[in-house]
């Protein structure tokens, strides 16, 4: 027998599980789908090493989806400035939340704790149903919907279906929608570490020749690290004794926060810039990562995908409301256009940044340095790119500026 949706999403990951959430607010029988159960409980150390720095924009989302409550129960870290800096020149750029109207310019949330919250969510709403291990297999397209496969031999069959499932979704490829993009060479080299110095609420990030290293600061003091290096350098530093590590972190800290005490385990993820050619096909939608990956210098990708999460699913329960069908291709292309230009130019964005300060050469660097500081002394220019990188742009979704979309 096959079971019958509105809508499936597949990829039960911070993405997914938003999608799933604000359509199930919104009255639409819908199944999540993913293949590894989720952690829901964990003792409160050692804080894991994937986190991610979430706009105020992903607040607002969260919040109108419910799920903040339980992520503010389980842990988050709010960030009231950053700080920038060029390891080889003097540029400089300090964002302070005491130039924006909040009291934070963002917060460092484990990636857990969010899928966690947004499942716990999902629990509670009749509309909803989440189906784990559910690893999907296969995808047809016929008369009356899609239909996934299950690898348990399951099949289900929706009206439309999302993949939210990653970077190298299984969906994009089965429906033909090719990629767009190169490998940077580069890792994502992660950690938790502890430090001499207190972080200060403070988001810090040191352009270095091979890349940024950046240091997060985490509820319980500590930092998370996000370095990127060469994949070579990578997997050398991945294979250093933890004290040796240490060492070498120090010194690319340029000592900011003091001694490194103390680090965790470490992980390194292989970084590309990929956009999906099409977001959309018939009765399919391509969300978060699975639609466009990008550096994460600027920490954007998880805020990019919650905000295609809102707009598809505003799409969605607009075009049920005015009892269209959920098969239309015409909304679905507004919502590849409403989110497709957006994502563009913000990775486009971060790969400039990430060329612009590889360039080792010292005249180069002056320059970019002057660039930073002019950036630094103009109230205005600052408070753009403040907004900019809270996710407070024009052509919000509705979750995305905290009100309701159903
Ligand atoms: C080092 C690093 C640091 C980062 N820091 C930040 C940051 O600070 N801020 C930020 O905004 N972004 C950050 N990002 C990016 C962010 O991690 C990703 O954009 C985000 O995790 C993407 O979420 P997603 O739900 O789209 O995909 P994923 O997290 O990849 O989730 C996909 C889900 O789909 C499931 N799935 C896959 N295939 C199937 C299948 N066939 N059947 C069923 N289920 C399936 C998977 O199990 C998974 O749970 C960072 C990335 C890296 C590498």
């Amino acid at each position: 027998m096959t079971d019958r949706y509105e809508v499936i999403v597949c990829g039960g990951g911070m993405v997914g599980a938003a999608t799933a959430c604000a359509l199930a607010h919104g009255g639409i029988k819908v199944a999540l789908l993913e293949r590894f159960n989720p952690e829901r409980q964990w003792p409160p150390e050692p804080i894991d090493i994937r986190v991610s720095a979430l706009t105020k924009a992903s607040q607002n989302i969260l919040e109108m989806l419910g799920a903040w409550p339980g992520m503010v129960q389980r842990g988050v870290c709010a960030y009231r400035d950053m700080r920038v800096w060029d390891a080889r020149a003097d540029g400089e750029l300090h964002f302070d939340c005491a130039d924006t109207a909040f009291s934070e310019l963002g917060h460092l949330v484990e990636n857990r704790v969010t899928v966690a919250a947004l499942w716990d969510v999902l629990d509670g709403i009749p509309s909803a149903t989440c189906i784990t291990p559910a690893k999907v297999v296969d995808m047809q397209l016929n008369e009356s919907g899609r239909q996934l496969h299950l690898e348990d031999g399951r099949i289900l069959e929706a009206d439309l279906v999302i993949a939210a499932d990653g970077r190298d979704s299984a969906l994009r490829k089965m429906a033909g929608i090719e990629v767009t993009g190169w490998d940077y060479h580069q890792d994502g080299l992660v950690a938790t570490v502890s430090t001499e110095n207190s972080h200060q609420f403070t988001a810090w990030q040191r352009f270095l020749d091979e890349g940024p290293l950046a240091f997060l600061p985490l509820k319980n003091g500590q930092c998370s690290i996000v370095w990127t290096l060469s994949s070579e350098t990578s997997k050398s530093y991945l294979a250093l004794a933890d004290n040796d590590f240490l060492q070498v972190l120090e010194q690319a800290s340029g000592g900011i926060l003091g001694k490194m005490l103390d680090v965790g385990p470490r992980a390194a993820f292989p970084l590309r810039f990929q956009y999906a050619n099409r977001y959309v096909d018939q009765r399919l939608a391509l969300c978060g990562d699975a639609a466009h990956a990008m550096h994460p210098l600027a920490g954007q990708g998880v805020n990019a995908g919650l905000l295609d999460a809102a707009a598809i699913a505003e799409l969605v329960i607009r075009t049920r409301q005015e009892q269209r069908p959920l098969s239309s291709l015409r909304f679905l292309r507004r919502y590849e256009r409403w989110r497709k230009g957006d994502n563009l130019m913000m990775m486009s964005s971060m790969d400039v940044l990430n060329k612009t300060y590889s360039v080792a050469a010292q005249p180069l660097a002056d320059l970019r340095s002057a660039g930073m500081n002019r950036v630094n002394n103009s109230a205005l220019v600052k408070a753009y790119l403040n907004r900019y990188a809270m996710g407070l742009r024009d052509d919000l979704p509705k979750l995305a500026k905290g009100q309701i979309c159903w």
